[in-house]
């Protein structure tokens, strides 16, 4: 393991059961219905609903080819299509690579005191590091006045929590305008202290998303899934404007393996510098800067030395 600064930590993966826990429910609205089963984000690939058992070995085996020393694990939790991954379960995974992977937190974000007693004991008992909220899985609006209890809870705790921003989760579900960056506005002044990270950077609303980061100090930009839906040259413009208003540090690398490949994202990365000098734009990005992104700026937040 790379330690310190030129550490690797994915901050987005998943690990789970099919059908059993990732539900068949929850596999199906992941792909398009009907057309060859291909799935809507990635149709080259030719998902099939079995490829969505997850397997905690087959993290692990990418993670060594790919050079990625620790990994966030995500458990899903989405209520309308039936599925949970128990964060125990999680944590039991977690236990036979202590060193390798990092526990984030499931719950129900409008289920109020047993939400808040679930994430106490996932963070007290098990040791995790932060809380995902799944919102538009669960038909929630970022900015539903229903998850401020569970806002509150996790800002008091001082922990990271993740929440998917853009257009891009399952269908059918909450409309795309529900996961619009530009309505955790509102959670950020309610929460002034909240350490909340916007997963996928809004996707193409990455501008959006860039905009409220830089009104909260406490808000972060992670970069989950960009590597096969965005293009090269948005992936350098949208770190340019990152850069340029101050937020390259709370840049995070994510890959929301295994929808996608953490190779491939770690080697876009480390492409950034040149291409974005090829593009002659400012400020320009550098290997430093790109170190913080794959890790450095995650084991800041996270706690780890
Ligand atoms: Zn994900």
């Amino acid at each position: 393991l790379r330690g310190g600064k030129n550490m690797i930590i994915d901050v987005h993966t998943h690990v789970h059961k099919y059908p059993e826990q990732f539900t068949k429910e929850m596999a199906e609205a992941f792909m398009i219905k009907g057309t060859k089963r291909k799935a809507w984000f990635a149709p080259e690939r030719n998902w099939r609903i079995e490829d969505c058992d997850f397997a905690l070995t087959d993290l692990i085996k990418h993670m060594d080819e790919s050079g990625v020393d620790k990994a966030c694990i995500l458990p899903f939790h989405a209520k309308p299509f039936k599925t949970n991954v128990p964060n125990e379960w999680a944590a039991e995974q977690i236990e036979k690579y202590p060193d390798r992977l990092i526990g984030i937190a499931n719950c129900d974000p409008i289920g109020g005191l047993k939400a808040v007693k679930e994430i106490d004991k996932a963070i007290d008992k098990f040791g995790f590091r932060g809380v995902k909220l799944f919102l538009t899985y669960e038909k929630l609006k970022l900015n539903d006045k229903r998850i401020w209890p569970v806002w509150e809870r996790i800002q008091e705790l001082d922990v990271p929590v993740l929440v998917h921003t853009g257009g891009f989760s399952p269908r059918p579900t909450a409309p795309s305008e529900w996961q619009n960056p530009t309505l955790l506005d509102e959670v950020g002044n309610a929460f002034p202290d909240l350490k909340l990270v916007m997963c996928h950077s809004g996707h193409t609303w990455y501008q959006q998303a860039a905009m409220i980061c830089s009104y909260y100090d406490n808000f972060y930009l992670e970069t989950a899934y960009w590597e096969p839906i965005m293009p090269m040259e948005l992936n350098v413009r949208s770190l340019v404007l990152f850069k340029y208003l101050g937020l390259i540090n709370r840049v995070l690398f994510g890959s929301d393996w295994k929808w996608a490949s953490q190779e491939r994202a770690i080697r876009m990365y480390k492409k950034i510098p040149a291409e974005c000098k090829r593009m002659g734009l400012e400020p320009s990005i550098t290997d430093e800067d790109i170190n913080g992104i794959l890790g450095g700026n995650a084991a800041k937040l996270l706690g780890i030395a």
